[in-house]
């Protein structure tokens, strides 16, 4: 049987959610030892920015390779470790991965190459501007247990190939699925001191935000999010923010039903709605809603909850029991505020601790917990609306804005109303799976956090930026003081230029005073 908690410090032992069995013993990172390890990393850097482009895409070449060969073990792994079913283990976490490698490979070249900065200004016409990309040095990640091996590995892969070292404090419910991650990039080419993985709980990732790294990248809750922006605040230290979400998903009249309503079961329950982009609030026009309804709990009812490893199951375990009990506090909340629950509602004991039925419920209102707090468990709320504007309105009427879906059989509906929707992605007539396009950048509007990761957005957060400007002819400015002489004339011709008025005499005289026109050009 499951166990209540899965951490016992100063060691994680973490354990299979479905059977309470242990997956592995270890021991936490001391804050010194974080300290240590970044220091390690910072010394080593430079060499693995200077090995170039090329070899690091190699060894990430390399490691996508390896990961191919162990996939089977590797999504065992994350199932044992985290829950989910085979098939999610497989399609959400290891082909994201080998894309998401492919696509840092195919790009990293590109990002790091100088880019000239054409500009217009007459008055620095002999100025040639570029922009120089580098590696920020160490990055810090920190990541969640509901995608124990996709998350952290999408932001080590683009942090490494652009010459960056990583140091990775996984959740400590996981910490198994960070450990492979290590150990095949070690086996791909990374050294050990380039990519290391720190263990603990939260303290441990705190230690990080406050060691010498160059960055962090942070995946989490949003009220950890919120403690770990002050801290990096605290010392200017540049963060991005992947945070929770509470994703609408609307569906108009036009749809088509079936679709629809597997969409929205799939959205809501899959790795058993622990998911930031999961389904969380349905809102269904009026004249759909019952049919849309009946759908829906039909489909939920046909679901086999029960352990990642068996071949009929669809629904795994919640991680453990401390989620499991919030999403039973705000069923029992909105129970006591008139919701009707039309499927499901209950732990299903028989199946172990951990296992919470898919469930459907109507007769919800906004002031209810589960319409306004991230709920990460299989519930899916229904709700009437009447018109696109109401839709609109009651999907944006959230402190997150991570994702959202709208369904309809008008493209030209979808995009209209998905262009007034306040979320970081909206997907028209599809749910989640957006983040398994690696093109696609991930991130929230609202409280759902701050930059991105995936696509080249994500890519383009490994790296700062170093604007070079050549001035190819050396002389003496004609702004370099002496206001009151020739240079008020000049400015003013400048100006007109700038304004595409035809060069007045006073650019022309501007210009032969600095006699630019005839310097040697470096
Ligand atoms: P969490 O916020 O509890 O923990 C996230 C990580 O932060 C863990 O590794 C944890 O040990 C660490 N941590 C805790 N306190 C810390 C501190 N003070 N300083 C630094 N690190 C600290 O989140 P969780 O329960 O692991 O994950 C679920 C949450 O993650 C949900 O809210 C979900 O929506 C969100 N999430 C967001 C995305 C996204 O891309 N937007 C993706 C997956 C999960």
């Amino acid at each position: 049987m499951a166990t209540d908690t899965k951490i016992a410090a100063p060691v994680l032992i973490s354990t299979n959610p479905a059977t309470g069995e242990t997956v592995g013993t270890y021991s936490c990172t001391s804050v010194d030892e974080v300290h240590e390890a970044v220091d390690i990393a910072r010394r080593a850097q430079p060499a693995w920015a200077a090995l170039g482009v090329q070899k690091r895409v190699a060894i990430i070449r390399r490691f996508r390779k390896l990961l191919n060969q162990q996939a089977g073990e590797v999504a065992e792994l994350i199932t044992r470790e985290a829950g989910k079913p085979i098939p999610e283990a497989m399609g959400a976490e290891i082909l994201v991965v080998q894309d998401a490698a492919e696509f840092v490979a195919r790009h990293a070249a590109e990002i790091l190459q100088p880019q000239p900065v054409p500009h217009s200004n007459p008055a620095m016409k002999t100025k040639r501007g570029t922009l120089h990309h580098e590696p920020h040095g160490v990055i810090g990640i920190i990541s969640p247990w509901n995608y124990p091996f996709s998350i952290p590995s999408t932001e080590t892969l683009a942090a490494l190939v652009l010459g960056n070292a990583v140091v990775l404090k996984p959740s400590e419910l996981t910490p198994a699925c960070a450990l492979k991650l290590q150990s095949l990039l070690h086996e791909a080419g990374v050294p050990k001191e380039i990519m290391q993985v720190v263990l603990g709980e939260g303290p441990v990732g705190a230690a990080l935000i406050d060691s010498k790294i160059d960055k962090i990248i942070f995946t989490g809750s949003v009220a950890t999010g919120r403690r770990v922006s002050v801290a990096a605040a605290q010392k200017l230290l540049p963060c991005v923010l992947e945070l929770g979400g509470k994703d609408p998903f609307i569906v108009f009249d036009d749809a088509d039903l079936d679709v629809a309503s597997s969409g929205a079961v799939w959205g809501a329950f899959m790795n058993a709605g622990q998911t930031c982009l999961s389904v969380e609030r349905c809102y269904v026009q009026r004249s759909v809603f019952e049919k849309f309804v009946n759908m829906c709990v039909k489909k939920a009812q046909a679901l086999k909850v029960g352990d990642g490893f068996d071949r009929d199951t669809d629904v795994g375990p919640m991680i453990d029991t401390r989620q499991l009990r919030i999403v039973e506090s705000q069923v029992a909340d909105a129970l006591d505020k008139g919701a009707k629950v039309l499927t499901g509602g209950e732990r299903l004991t028989q199946l172990g601790p951990n296992f919470y039925a898919p469930t459907v419920l109507t007769n919800v209102t906004p002031d209810m917990k589960l319409m306004r707090e991230e709920t990460f468990g299989p519930l899916l709320p229904v709700i009437p609306f009447d018109t696109d504007e109401q839709a609109i309105s009651m999907a944006n009427e959230s402190e997150f804005g991570l994702a959202a879906s709208v369904w309809t059989n008008s493209r030209s509906r979808g995009e209209a109303v998905a262009g007034k929707i306040e979320a970081g992605t909206v997907m028209v007539n599809d749910a989640i799976s957006g983040f398994g396009i690696c093109e696609a950048p991930h991130g929230g509007f609202k409280a759902s956090g701050i930059g991105r990761t995936h696509g080249l957005l994500g890519m383009q957060e490994m790296v700062r930026v170093r604007y070079v400007d050549v001035d190819r002819v050396v002389m003496k400015k004609p702004w370099w003081y002496g206001y009151k002489g020739m240079y008020r004339e000049q400015i003013h011709g400048f100006a007109d230029m700038m304004f595409g008025h035809s060069p007045a005499k006073r650019i022309k005289g501007a210009l032969n005073s600095t006699k630019i026109l005839t310097r040697p050009k470096l």
